[in-house]
């Protein structure tokens, strides 16, 4: 019995795409954690793949019968620097399948060992990593946001070296692909047009079926993931997230949020908060990330200018209109979402104004960002619930002088309030990955081998828009509003 039945078309592109190779061997795995839900959604037994051939296979020790393991080739521009030649330095792409909605998946297994890309680097991954993508990644698509999932993750029974000696592990993650802007900048950077518009068209297929038969379908490419990056920034500024190494090769073609590293979201709302040990002069802060976004999707443009004109001045003005729909269709998109966390959805300046209002008043007190608008949900309901928004400013009377005007616009939209507080819970999460919750779950299991932390946590954050009284823990701020934490990759 075939157990997956996978298909490879990322493979059967040229050699130079990719370099063939397995998974490396591990002593002794062992699952931590299967996702069934997934697993069933993918077409997958998620019984066998929690039993022993199951594990095997999630631990990459013995390919699946029809995968073709590949690295992929891509390069990328980190921190601004381009380097030409990255690549799957620690993943191995086992294949793809086809979902139960008929979506391509891939499936992939990071930590998998070396590949020719590993440069100097083991090709592993350590346990605390893998548990906070599994954990975060998994809390984003129940938030609502695109991103990869995470299907398994096994520790191997090995060690792997850091800054100490830590156990390793492997994480089996499912994404829409793992093509990157990097993707294309490695062919571009060699002058391999041919290749360029061969990704350019495999892309197309897999992510932009509509846009293949538009009149000009590179331009189409382009257009759908500048819409798609912008949608999807937004959407992380809604929650408070923080990608934290947006180089060019952790920006997926698809538009799913990819590559967490050093991620994490905001206690205190400051637009420039970077948590990241790597990232000190802030390049990748929270308030950076849509001008990032952009100067990424620049650099994916650039690699298509071939492909968009014959004439290169026709080209160049091609892929400015494009990327001239970035701010439009962002702040469309963080704008109109501000306004419904307001519970606003009349006057759409009137409402832009509430927020940035409220934003700045917010920075300035160092209010708990998811905090402040979960209470406003009750604020909304009834006033006496101001009480417990005040208590998140630094000087309450900070949010009295906004509330009024708050009020005011309420009042003329003149919805049904308990309607409106339900419509508001609906996006304002009350629970997402505290960091230091995240910390003391990875503590937990690597000090400790206490995964109980890791598996009420994303039971938790499974229902991110539900008040989960038993678990009200996991809702508060640190002690200190979380000032100086720091994510290490
Ligand atoms: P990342 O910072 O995870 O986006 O990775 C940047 C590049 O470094 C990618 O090409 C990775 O494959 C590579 N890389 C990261 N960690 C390792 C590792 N432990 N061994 C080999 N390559 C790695
Ligand atoms: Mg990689
Ligand atoms: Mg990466």
């Amino acid at each position: 019995m075939t157990a997956i039945s996978f298909d490879n078309s990322y493979a059967r592109l040229p050699d130079r795409f990719f370099a063939r190779r397995a998974p490396t061997p591990v002593v002794a795995p062992r699952l931590i954690h299967l996702n069934h839900a997934l697993a069933a959604d993918l077409g997958m037994d998620p019984e066998w793949l929690a039993g022993p051939a199951g594990v095997e296979m999630l631990a990459g020790n013995s390919a699946p019968e029809g995968a073709d393991p590949i690295a992929t080739a891509y390069a990328g521009h980190q921190f601004g620097n381009f380097v030409p030649q990255l690549g799957d330095g620690r993943a191995v792409l086992l294949g793809e399948v086809v979902d139960r909605s008929g979506r391509r998946r891939d499936i992939q297994l990071k930590g998998a060992g070396p590949t020719p890309f590993s440069r100097r680097g083991d090709g592993r991954a350590a346990l605390g990593p893998v548990l906070r993508e599994y954990l975060v990644s998994e809390a984003m698509a129940a938030l609502g946001i695109p991103t990869t999932r995470a299907l398994a993750a096994v520790v191997t029974g090995e060690r792997v070296v850091r800054e100490t000696s830590l156990p390793g592990a492997v994480l089996a993650r499912v994404a829409a692909s793992h093509i990157r802007v990097g993707t294309f900048q490695y062919f571009a950077a060699r002058g391999d047009i041919e290749a360029v518009q061969a990704l350019a068209d495999h892309a197309l297929a897999r992510h932009y079926p509509e846009a293949s038969s538009a009149e000009q379908p590179y331009r189409a490419l382009l257009d759908g993931v500048v819409a798609r990056q912008a949608d999807l920034v937004a959407a992380w500024l809604l929650v408070g997230f923080v990608h934290g190494v947006m180089n060019t090769d952790n920006m997926s073609i698809a538009g799913e949020t990819i590559d967490y590293g050093p991620c994490a979201f905001l206690d205190a709302y400051d637009p420039r908060t970077s948590f990241s040990s790597i990232d000190a002069r802030g390049r990748y802060a929270y308030g950076q990330q849509p001008g990032i976004a952009l100067w990424n999707l620049t650099r994916l443009a650039e690699t298509l200018l071939p492909l968009l004109a014959e004439d290169e001045g026709e080209g160049v003005e091609a892929a400015e209109a494009a990327l001239a729909g970035f701010s439009p269709r962002f702040e469309a998109a963080y704008r109109g979402g501000l306004a419904l966390k307001l519970g606003l959805s009349g006057d759409r300046d009137a409402a832009a104004a509430l927020a940035d209002d409220l934003l700045v008043r917010m920075a300035g007190n160092r209010a708990d960002f998811t905090l402040t608008f979960r209470r406003l949900c009750d604020a909304a309901e009834r006033s006496e619930a101001d009480a417990g928004v005040r208590d998140l400013f630094v000087d309450p009377t900070e949010y009295d002088a906004w509330v009024v005007h708050w009020r005011a616009r309420l009042a003329e939209e003149g919805r049904n309030p308990a309607a409106m507080a339900t419509a508001m819970r609906a996006v304002n999460p009350a629970l997402i990955p505290r960091n230091h919750r995240v910390e003391g779950m990875i503590a937990a299991a690597v000090e400790c081998d206490d995964f109980g932390p890791f598996e009420e946590l994303l039971a938790v954050l499974s229902r991110p828009y539900d008040d989960q009284p038993a678990y009200a823990r996991y809702a508060e701020e640190p002690e200190g509003g979380g000032v100086g934490y720091r994510t290490f990759c």
